[in-house]
């Protein structure tokens, strides 16, 4: 699932399996760096190059439709500007 512009964060809500991670990105801070989809391990996280936030860059978001994240909070320790968070 990805946001719309306007939007303060992106989420996604895990279904598969008895544990359920959420994630938040709040695309308005976002620097759109790419760290945190460098490290994530299951590659669950994108830049969405259509769309500029109010600090002028291509935001990252969140996408697991098939449930591969496995709430490592990786994406959370490595953004510099602390714009994820990971709920399980
Ligand atoms: S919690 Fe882990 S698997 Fe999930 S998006 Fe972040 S780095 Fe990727
Ligand atoms: S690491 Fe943080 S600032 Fe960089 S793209 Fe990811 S969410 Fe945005």
């Amino acid at each position: 699932m990805f946001g719309r512009a306007g939007r303060l964060s992106t989420a996604g809500i895990r279904t598969a399996g008895a544990n359920v991670a959420i994630i938040t990105i709040d695309k308005n801070r976002c620097k759109g760096c790419g760290i945190c989809l460098t490290f994530c391990p299951q590659k669950m996280i994108v830049l969405l190059e259509g769309e500029i936030n109010s600090l002028g860059y291509a935001p990252a978001a969140f996408s697991d439709e098939e449930g591969k994240c496995k709430g490592c909070k990786i994406c959370a320790e490595m953004c510099p500007d602390g714009c994820i968070e990971v709920y399980k």
